[in-house]
Parts: C-alpha cells; sequence; structure tokens
C-alpha cells in the first residue's frame, strides 16, 4: 500500500493504474473509518482492479462555529485498516496542497445543495462538492464510492459529476449500522453514554414513519408529524429537521402525498443528541408506494 501526501503524487500514482490498463476505484473520506467506510472499500475492491481512498478533513464543508477543531483524527488506525482491506493506494490530504494560494474556484450544485442539511449548514455543499471535484480531478477513477447515510451528499455528487462531464460512475452504498440500529459515523464518537443511549430513536422514528407511509399513510404532513413526534417524544432529541421529501429532486411531494412520489420518497433527519449533529434517513422506492396504495384500496396480491 502506497501513502501519498500531495496532489501531484495522488494523481500520478492514480495515473499510473489507469495507464497500465487497470480500473480504479475510489473512495473519499475524512477519516476516522469505521465499517460504513470500510463496506465502500470492500465494494470498491471487489469491483475494481486498484482501489485508492483519500483521508482529509475538508475545512470548506464546516460552517465557523462547527466542529471542525474537534472533528476525530485517527490516521495511524485508518492506515492499518486500510492495509487489512487492501488497499493500494492512500491520499493524505494536507489543506494547503488541496487549496493551493489564491484559491478561488468553487462548485455550487445550485438546488440540490438548499434543502435538508443545507438549511443549517448554507456553505456545506458548495464545500463538500468543492473537494470531491478536485479528488475525482486528481484521481480521475473510474467508479468512486458513496454511502447512502449521506444521502442528499450522493445526489449532489451524482449531479455534478453529470454536469461537469467527469465521466466517473458513482455507486452508493447502503448505511451500515450498529445492532441497535445507530448509522456509523464518525462523529458517534463524540456522543455521550446518555446521549449514545438516546442516539437510536433516530432510526426506530424513521423506521416507524417508513412503516406508517407503507400502511398506507399518504399525506406528508401527517408522516412529518408523526416523524418528529417520535423524535421528541422521551426527550433528549433536538430536531434540526423531520421531512419527508422526493427521492430524487429533494423537493415538496406534488399535493403534500406520497401517492405522487414517482421518484420514490426520502424520509430524512439532522437532530442535535448531546450536542453532537447527526443525521440519517430512509428510502421508499415508488413501486414500494403504489403497492401500499394497492393495498390500501383491498386490491392487494
Ligand atoms: P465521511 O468520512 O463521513 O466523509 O464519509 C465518507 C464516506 O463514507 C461517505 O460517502 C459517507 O456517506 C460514507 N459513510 C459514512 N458513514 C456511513 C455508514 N454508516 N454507512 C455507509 N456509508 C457511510
Amino acid at each position: 500500500m502506497r501513502v501519498v501526501r500531495t496532489s501531484k503524487e495522488f494523481a500520478l500514482s492514480c495515473d499510473g493504474f489507469r495507464s497500465s490498463g487497470l480500473t480504479l476505484g475510489f473512495v473519499p473520506t475524512m477519516g476516522a473509518l469505521h465499517e460504513g467506510h470500510l463496506s465502500l472499500i470492500r465494494k470498491a475492491r471487489a469491483e475494481c482492479d486498484r482501489v485508492a481512498v483519500s483521508i482529509y478533513v475538508n475545512p470548506t464543508q464546516f460552517g465557523p462555529s462547527e466542529d471542525f477543531s474537534s472533528y476525530p483524527v485517527t490516521s495511524e488506525a485508518d492506515l492499518d485498516a486500510c492495509l487489512r482491506e487492501g488497499v493500494d493506494l492512500v491520499f493524505l490530504g494536507q489543506t494547503s496542497d488541496v487549496y493551493p494560494e489564491g484559491f478561488q474556484t468553487w462548485v455550487s450544485v445550485e438546488k440540490l445543495s438548499k434543502p435538508l442539511c443545507g438549511r443549517d449548514r448554507p456553505d456545506h455543499f458548495r464545500g463538500v462538492a468543492t473537494v470531491v471535484t478536485q479528488l475525482l480531478c486528481m484521481a480521475r477513477p473510474h467508479r468512486a464510492y458513496f454511502g447512502l447515510k449521506d444521502y442528499q451528499q450522493s445526489l449532489v455528487v451524482r449531479r455534478l459529476v453529470e454536469d461537469l462531464h467527469l465521466g466517473v460512475e458513482i455507486r452508493t452504498s447502503e448505511t451500515v449500522r450498529e445492532p441497535d440500529g445507530l448509522a456509523m459515523s464518525s462523529r458517534n464518537r463524540r456522543l455521550s453514554p446518555e446521549a449514545r443511549a438516546t442516539a437510536p430513536r433516530i432510526y426506530r422514528a424513521l423506521e416507524a414513519v417508513r412503516a406508517l407511509a407503507l400502511g398506507g399513510e399518504k399525506s406528508v404532513e401527517e408522516l412529518r408529524r408523526a416523524l418528529r413526534g417520535r423524535l421528541e417524544a422521551g426527550g433528549g432529541i433536538e430536531v434540526i429537521y423531520a421531512e419527508v421529501l422526493d427521492a430524487r429532486s429533494l423537493e415538496e411531494l406534488p399535493g403534500g402525498s406520497l401517492e405522487n412520489a414517482e421518484n420514490g420518497a426520502v424520509i430524512a433527519v439532522a437532530a442535535r443528541v448531546g450536542g453532537v449533529r447527526l443525521i440519517d434517513n430512509v428510502l421508499i422506492g415508488s413501486e414500494e408506494i403504489l403497492e401500499a396504495s394497492r393495498r390500501a384500496r383491498g386490491e392487494g396480491r
């Protein structure tokens, strides 16, 4: 496994793979690797001849009052994990190199960046879109791997790849969870024991509302109310948003009805638990919604 620290070495190493006719899979991360990250690495490993991982806590995706300075850094353990997973190349990004002196070029995915996390983190996706573009330009991989846990991010990345003709296949993976349902996240390390015990209620609330939807509840307003109610009952969870939106555009569903979710729906939550901001989501496919409507009308198969 090769470890490089400059964008130039990273690009050259990736060039080397490509010019030898090998397919390259790329997994961008901010480190503090856990099973969620490893699932992406394993998928890349299974699908590509060579796997590159970047580990870089990107400052431009954090707001001024956010947790950039306290974001967990576990470089040695991360490199060990990469080695164990058969990663070929690790890029340890350095800000002076990623953002060269005089830097002034941003990538902004306009509409998809506005709802959900874009509301309380207004510049977050500009930072994400910019660094992902930079990394994809350095690596020029055949495939890049992203987790559905950061669902909005995966849509933003798909959009920018298409809009900028980057020619990279974007692959996504299911959210990896702790046994009690909590979505794995580098930020979970910062939960106090009490907050850690509370946090799984987020996924339980998402699943309960997904079940309501599949049981025939079509009103988006009702589903949102149920979601917020479940999150807030019991205390300890401060809801930032609790939303049900079109799964492709992240826009409101026409007529406020799940029946109009032609692209499926995403049920998404951001919440603060013991001061730590957590996000999670579940998806409902358009077929599942149709099936639920049929059942509700007594036309079950
Ligand atoms: P991060 O290090 O948080 O920037 O995440 C790097 C990549 O890992 C992103 O594509 C995330 O969506 C993905 N990821 C983070 N947590 C999980 C998880 N629990 N399950 C699946 N993918 C994840």
